[in-house]
């Protein structure tokens, strides 16, 4: 019998002293494998091997461990409970299955005990007649020996007789007993051959002795078998016992988490009454707004009519009823007045109650936490970790403070710490060390010091996605509780009433440029709530004060001046920050000045983060430029370093920020993997290759406060995934503004909001142009381009449309327009050719306007075709298309606009999807914030050890 098909997830072989037991004839051998749930736990692996070796039945140290982590929520104590009961399960089977060997064995034994019976008859029989025969033996060698000697006499009488001459006649006299003779001769051979066939039957028996003497041994060695199967089966009961207990014990937390979250959500319906009662008490006030206009211009009418003081009878009658409709008002706007206080404060009243409830379950959460000790682990385990740490203090790889919070979380039996160190089981030494020291950082830390030096930010400086992305990433990092500081040039185009509280510091910063210093006014204000920095610098260059950001002949000396004016500035001001941030080939200068120049000057808690948010803009100049800015040309005009791959006297800034920057990103994983190759890395692909380990590849979120359509103050009307009249009305509104005919209100509205690029696929836009016309439907372009013969072009197109009633062509930078157009179109193109990761198709979904897009880059991850069966039904929002060319993206646009005229109730569905997709900041900034709490801890064990 063989127990191999017991469960589970790994196998370990029940042996003894490692060697496999057997037991019993050829046909009832048995083969024990038991098997249990082992899944390659380091910390039980220890113990796990000790337990084979004595040969005792071994259940997963994980599952054990896992049962009772309460602190998970209540989808990981479903989890748990699950894995519970799975392994009782699994140690149910085996106990049964092992119960089935048992009774096999003690019949097995049975068997060779009467078998043993049998044998020892027939072996006492045998010695019998062993006993026998030899008797026997002993009788006919006597006889023998008497024949033997009558043959000498026998001789000896012939001899005589031919000695006298005598003849062989009287030898019957002489010799009377020959037939005596004869006879005995006969006997003594019967006997020889009896001897022999006794000799023969007796090494059969000596054979069949040797074979009981192995089956006794092997009935002992059953026996001891069956002894081990008695206590592994004791084993397996005393464990099902502990996991019944841990069982019990979880569903206890589970029904305490259910009532908390019955709480909750008693408090989120209160809530989301008086957020209801709210929204009526704020319509209330709309109307309240529109009674008072009307009041006035009543009370503007009363006064006209005073001024003319016209006494008619008619007149005086008009004036009392108006009086009286004026004091009706003014009751009825008191009695709103009164209602919609009444509402603000229940609201109030409700809100605070809800936060104060939370309040307490999070504190309650938080105390519980603490307080619940991971009991899941043996003693020897927190003993183990306890000695480990001592043992990183002694060797002087962490400092005695550390050592002493990492002792008190593992004498609080801290579940963390069992986490990290499960974490790092295949990390070595180093790295599980830092993964310890994360942990105090992340328990006893406000959080981090970052700072952004950029050359955007939306939308006060912003031309392009870099501008959303700073806001939108630093916003949801300071709402993470980190503390978030931007650094901007002070342009003279900015959009300064979009900076709040905006002043001149009393501080002259001087940096260095071209072989001297320069000095700079420094300006602060909040932007969207930010702190930011603004670099006014009093160089002849005027480099600032040119009416636009980028595209001037000298944007390499523009900004690597700046680069260096903002680390002047940090050190100046004394900042310690975790984080510099810096972003695209503007401010890649930072990383190199950095670690060359303002790390030696003290600069130096930092750790320096570069995004490149578009690999084809790399800033490259002739190699003696980057001395301007102080940096040694001799020591970074290298191809491991800053030289650019095309040119030995070119230096390529976007190089050296991969070179000198302790985490490299971009903007989508899809983009990530592009630039890896020949194609896609724009010479930067060899670079990023050998630099792979730091480079990795973030989507990009939305800021949803700025692009919410129920919020949106530049739309016409605000509108929400619930109600879509709104989206309708923008549409309208839309065509009544461009002159678009509004004939047909189920015309769909191809929308395009872009940089007009080539990158942008601007072939494919002007060929969308006509095919949506002979799509029947209508096309509108928002876009503006630095490339002028593109620019021209699309002039061109402009003005052929211009009067044209379903085509407009909006050749222009518009923030506002670009806000009405996602909300009034139906359908957004994005063709591009490359698309690091792309903005509009994720505002688009939010706006409800379905994106159609080439799968490239960053539209690859968010795009995913409505007919590509390979993608989850749920995932599916938009049309895609593979080939840049005109086929390829009819193909896409084609199906768009099919489903858009001939389903519309499905066409509904998913624009209220896409709605409700999250692309807001929350999961991409927590994938920056552990890449920068990696680095900082990283940062800290190196400078430990
Ligand atoms: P990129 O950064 O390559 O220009 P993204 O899609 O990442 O492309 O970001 C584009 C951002 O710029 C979006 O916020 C989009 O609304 C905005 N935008 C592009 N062109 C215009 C324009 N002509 N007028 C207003 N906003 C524009």
């Amino acid at each position: 019998m063989s127990i191999t098909n017991l469960e589970p997830m790994s196998r370990n072989s029940f042996e003894t002293n490692g060697a496999a037991l057997s037991a019993g004839d050829n046909n009832s051998s048995m083969n024990l494998e038991i098997v249990a749930s082992n899944s390659a736990e380091t910390v039980g692996a220890a113990e796990n091997a000790a337990d084979n070796n004595s040969g005792k039945l071994v259940l997963s140290k994980q599952n054990q461990s896992t049962s009772l982590k309460a602190d998970g929520g209540e989808v990981n104590s479903n989890v748990h409970i699950q894995d519970l009961i799975a392994m009782i399960r699994h140690a149910e089977k085996n106990v049964h299955l092992l119960n089935q060997a048992r009774i096999c064995a003690l019949e097995d034994l049975e068997k060779i005990l009467s078998e043993k019976k049998t044998l020892q008859g027939e072996i006492n029989s045998l010695e019998m007649r062993l006993a026998e025969t030899d008797a026997r033996i002993r009788v006919a060698s006597q006889e023998r020996l008497h024949v033997e000697l009558l043959e000498d006499q026998l001789k000896k009488l012939q001899t005589e007789l031919s000695r006298r001459g005598g003849t062989l006649e009287n030898i019957h006299d002489i010799i009377p007993n020959n037939d005596i003779i004869q006879s005995l001769s006969e006997e003594v051979n019967l006997l020889r051959t009896e001897n022999i066939s006794l000799k023969e039957d007796l090494q059969v028996l000596k054979a069949e002795l040797t074979d009981i003497k192995g089956t006794g041994e092997r009935v002992v060695l059953m026996e001891k078998e069956h002894s081990y199967f008695e206590s592994s089966v004791k084993e397996l009961e005393r464990k099902i016992t502990v996991s019944q207990e841990d069982v019990s014990k979880l569903s206890t937390l589970k029904s305490e988490c259910k009532s908390l979250w019955e709480r909750v959500d008693h408090l989120q319906t209160l809530l989301d009454k008086a957020t209801k009662q709210a929204d009526q008490a704020s319509l209330v006030l709309q109307e309240n707004q529109v009674l008072r206009k009307k009041v006035e211009e009543m009370e503007e009418t009363l006064e006209e009519a005073n001024v003319y003081k016209i006494s008619s009878e008619k007149l005086q009658e008009y004036n009392d009823l108006m009086q009286q409709k004026i004091k009706h008002l003014d009751e009825r706007l008191q009695r709103s007045d009164e209602e919609i206080h009444s509402y603000i404060q229940l609201y109030q009243e409700s809100l605070n109650e809800f936060q104060d409830t939370l309040n307490i379950l999070r504190e309650e959460s938080k105390r519980s936490k603490l307080a619940e000790p991971a009991n899941d682990m043996p003693r020897k385990f927190w003993s183990r970790m306890l000695l480990m740490v001592d043992a990183w203090y002694f060797e002087k790889k962490i400092e005695f403070d550390n050592a002493s919070l990492l002792r008190e979380m593992i004498w609080k039996r801290d579940g963390r710490i069992r986490d990290a160190y499960m974490e790092c089981k295949e990390k070595n030494e180093r790295e599980t060390i830092t993964t310890f020291l994360g942990l105090i950082s992340s328990a006893d830390r406000p959080g981090l010091h970052v700072i952004h030096i950029a050359a955007e930010m939306a939308p006060v400086a912003k031309v392009g996605g870099l501008g959303d992305v700073l806001t939108g990433l630093s916003k949801a990092l300071q709402q993470k509780g980190h503390l978030v500081e931007v650094v901007l040039p002070k342009y003279d185009c900015m959009q300064y009433e979009h900076v709040q509280d905006l002043r001149g510091l009393d501080m002259i910063l001087e940096s260095f440029f071209e072989g001297r210093m320069f000095r700079n006014k420094v300006w602060v204000g909040t932007v969207e709530g930010l702190p930011v920095y603004f670099i006014e610098p009093h160089h002849p260059g005027n480099f600032f004060w040119r009416g636009q950001l980028y595209g001037e002949h000298d944007d390499f000396r523009r900004f690597s001046y700046f680069s260096r004016a903002a680390l002047e500035l940090l050190l100046q001001l004394g900042k310690r920050p975790d984080i510099i941030h810096c972003h695209d080939w503007q401010t890649a200068f930072v990383a190199p000045l950095y670690w060359d120049i303002y790390a030696p000057k003290g600069l130096n808690s930092a750790r320096i983060c570069f995004t490149c948010h578009n690999f084809e803009y790399q800033g490259t100049a002739p190699a003696s430029e980057l001395a301007l800015c102080g940096l040694d040309v001799s020591h970074l005009n290298r191809p491991d370093r800053m030289q650019d791959h095309s040119a030995h006297d070119r230096i390529n800034p976007l190089k050296g920020a991969i070179v000198y920057s302790n985490i490299v990103t971009t903007v989508s994983p899809t983009y990530a993997q592009e630039v890896r190759t020949a194609e896609g890395g724009k010479g930067l692909h060899s670079t990023l290759n050998s630099h792979s380990k730091k480079f990795v590849g973030i989507l990009n979120g939305i800021d949803t406060d700025t692009w919410n359509p129920a919020t949106d103050i530049y739309l016409k009307v605000q509108y929400s995934v619930n109600d879509l009249q709104g989206k309708h009305d923008n549409k309208e509104a839309l065509r009544r503004q461009l002159h678009l005919s509004s004939a047909d209100v189920c015309r769909p509205l191809v929308g395009c909001v872009t940089r007009l690029v080539p990158q942008k696929g601007v072939h494919l836009i002007r060929h969308a142009i006509y095919r949506t016309l002979e799509l029947g439907g209508q096309f509108v372009l928002l876009g503006s381009s630095p490339v002028p013969h593109i620019q021209k072009e699309f002039e061109e197109i402009a003005n052929h449309f211009q009067s044209h009633e379903h085509v407009r062509l909006l050749l222009k930078y518009d923030e506002s327009l670009s806000h009405i157009i996602y909300a009034a179109s139906d359908m957004l193109i994005i063709p591009s050719i490359f698309e690091p990761c792309g903005l509009t198709q994720m505002i688009a979904m939010k706006y409800g306007s379905v994106p159609v897009a080439r799968k490239t880059g960053g539209l690859n991850d968010s795009v995913f075709d409505i007919d590509d069966d390979s993608i989850p039904v749920q995932f599916r929002n938009g049309y895609t298309f593979f080939t840049a060319d005109e086929q390829g993206f009819n193909s896409a646009l084609d199906r768009a606009i099919y489903h858009y005229k001939n389903d519309r109730d499905s066409w509904q569905q998913l624009v209220q999807k896409n709605m409700n997709i999250d692309f807001s900041w929350d999961s991409s900034a927590l994938q920056y914030e552990e890449l920068y709490l990696k680095s900082v801890a990283r940062a800290k064990a190196a400078n430990r050890s």
